[in-house]
């Protein structure tokens, strides 16, 4: 599940920092690799931190697996994505690159879809020995 951070409530609060750790189901059309598909949840591990206006900055890990098909040889394999995934949250919005929230409460989930497609690699490859030429590579 995703989880949605309440900025009034913690505010109210004065927890103005915070850990977001959870797991989510990742959209099988974000991977678009051929014959590959996520393999199982995305692992979030997100620090929160609420500044003084209201904006919030949000940083963290992603990790998750796919498994499929090597983009070169064909052989079944799996690997584990990680990496870091930063974000900032603007109060109704700046329209610029920051993402924005209403009413007092972050949705994270746009954030989450554009850090995983952020982390997808172009293939999967089964190992560094492969060296079967790519099948999807245009000669
Ligand atoms: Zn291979």
């Amino acid at each position: 599940m995703i989880p949605e951070l309440d900025v009034r409530r913690c505010n109210a609060e004065k927890k103005y920092t915070g850990e977001l750790v959870f797991d989510f189901e990742p959209e099988q059309s974000l991977v678009d690799i051929p014959y590959v598909s996520p393999d199982g949840p995305v692992s979030a591990r997100l620090h929160y931190n609420i500044l003084e206006d209201d904006s919030v900055e949000i940083a963290g890990t992603l990790s998750f697996a796919l498994k499929g098909l090597c983009s070169r040889c064909l052989k079944e394999t799996r690997q584990v994505v990680a990496g870091e995934a930063e974000g900032y949250f603007i109060p109704n919005g700046n329209g610029e690159e920051d993402y924005a929230y209403r009413n007092g409460v972050i949705d994270l989930r746009e954030f989450l879809r554009d850090a995983v497609l952020f982390l997808l690699p172009a293939r999967l490859i089964c190992s560094e020995t492969c060296t079967a030429p790519d099948y999807n590579e245009e000669e």
